[in-house]
């Protein structure tokens, strides 16, 4: 378990120490702060459950798309590398002030973009169960980090699945929240529309007062939401699972079949259903996805943040080679992509027909629920592919992307859940649930968790564990 506080963890010295030492073969953090702030800040006035002191001490790390006052912002790119944030997401804010401590930022894909933190520009992030193997992404480094033991919980943003299909490759649970239910102000936008800030986490309680902390609306993010946390709901009794032909491996198959035989031998009545919008998912995301994208990293240009070319004769030339540098060949592809389905005269062909179909995806899982309490679905085809895999190249990793992408194109709540070892490596599965549905969410895999708990690399102890019992 965690420590209440960091005084039951070694001396804050130690615990950086620490951090520094397991990182080196994880390669999670980007950043580790030199000392850890001790937040005197008032109790929160503004987040949904301020008075939450289960995080009190709690050791928090920061996907490095998401500002921390004082901290390096990233985002995995050689573009963003100088930067420094001068504040903090109201996320990271609220969170620091239920008491946890920011101790680092971590890996991703470059801006987001990708499922194996493979696209950062500025470094490797292993798997901590095999580091021959990715650690998924794009919140590639903070599922390390709770898989190695080194935080508890960790921030991460889910545009497409990027916090759930890591914590699958880890072996930790990892939260997509509602659309809306967490600000995303002082995220740095890759698909503004799909994306949402959540947590990979180690336990079921840690995520949930990680949620209550940062979640609730907020000046700062028009297309926040006030609704209430929702209270503890252990009221899902039907458990629709994604049937018919899904390009599974075989070791995720089996994992898959003997998931959903003991979701029935837990209690829940399980019904095989089908998602006839499934295929389109890919093509939808990656089109809306990518024409989000080519809006939102117009502003990175040389002008006004981070890298500047070292030379240039006009202010075009500044532009274009200060983004011709700064930008990775994935980004680029994106922004050609985005800028090529939305340019004049064809945005009815591919963006808006996409929207047309997010809105299939969309009633089609309205439906569903009302069948279900919940659905529940593999995460990825895959377990964690090693490094610079030929087979699960950037295409096909895109392909991948279609039982996550879902959730994200219909704006609910999904959840990845521990669901044992196969071949010594984590898989993980995924439950989704209507708008709200998060209760429903954290009550489903404290049931599972039963059956399917928690389990870490071999020898990899957390820091805290000797002063403890
Ligand atoms: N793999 C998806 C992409 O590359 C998801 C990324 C995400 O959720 N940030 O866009």
């Amino acid at each position: 378990m965690w420590p209440k506080t960091l005084k039951n963890a070694p001396g804050q010295g130690n615990y950086l120490e620490f951090l520094a030492r397991r990182d080196k073969s994880v390669g999670a953090f980007l950043h580790v702060t030199g000392s850890i702030r001790q937040n005197g800040g008032a109790p929160s006035d503004s987040g949904a459950d301020g008075g939450n002191t289960c995080l009190e001490g709690v050791p928090v790390a920061v996907k490095d798309n998401i500002a921390v006052e004082g901290m390096p912002l990233t985002c995995g790119s050689r573009i963003l590398e100088p930067l420094v944030s001068p504040y903090s997401a109201t996320a990271v804010e609220r969170l620091e002030r239920a008491g946890a401590r920011v101790v680092g930022k971590t890996n991703l894909d470059e801006f987001g973009m990708g499922s194996s933190t493979e696209t950062s520009a500025l470094g490797e992030t292993n798997n901590p169960w095999d580091v021959s193997r990715v650690a998924g992404g794009s919140s590639g480094g903070s599922a390390a980090a709770v898989a190695a033991r080194m935080v508890p919980v960790a921030l991460g943003s889910d545009t497409g699945g990027s916090i759930r299909q890591p914590a699958a490759f880890c072996g930790v649970y990892g939260l997509k929240p509602t659309y809306g239910t967490v600000s995303r102000h002082g995220l740095v936008a890759y698909a503004s529309s799909l994306e949402v800030i959540g947590a990979a986490a180690e336990s079921v309680d840690v995520l949930e007062a990680a949620y209550a902390a940062m979640s609730g609306s907020d000046v700062m993010d028009q297309s926040s939401l006030d609704h209430p946390v929702p209270p503890p709901d252990s009221g899902a009794t039907r458990i629709g699972f994604l049937g018919g032909e899904l390009g599974l491996s075989p070791e995720v198959a089996e994992n898959y079949a003997r998931f959903v035989e003991a979701l029935g031998d837990a209690g829940y009545e399980t019904e095989e259903i089908a998602l006839s919008t499934l295929e389109y998912v890919v093509p939808a995301y990656y089109t809306i996805a990518s024409a989000e994208a080519s809006a939102n990293l117009a502003r990175f240009n040389g002008v006004r943040y981070g890298h500047r070319t070292d030379y240039s004769e006009n202010p075009e030339e500044l532009i274009r080679k200060s983004r011709t540098e700064g930008f990775g060949s994935e980004v680029k592809n994106r922004i050609v992509l985005g800028t090529y389905v939305l340019r004049s005269g064809f945005q009815d062909q591919y963006y808006l027909r996409a929207q047309k179909i997010r809105t299939l995806i969309r009633r089609e899982i309205e439906r569903a629920f009302a069948g279900v309490d919940l659905i529940c679905s593999p995460v990825f085809p895959t377990q964690a592919f090693p490094h610079g895999s030929k087979e699960m190249d950037a295409f096909q990793q895109k392909v991948a992307d279609r039982f996550t992408g879902t959730a994200n194109l219909a704006a609910i709540p999904a959840l990845t859940v521990p669901s044992g070892l196969a071949g010594g490596l984590p898989v993980g599965m995924q439950f989704m649930a209507p708008p709200f549905g998060e209760g429903r969410l954290f009550a489903a895999a404290r049931t599972i968790g039963e059956i399917f708990p928690v389990e870490f690399p071999p020898g990899m102890e957390p820091p805290w564990a000797a002063d403890r019992e």
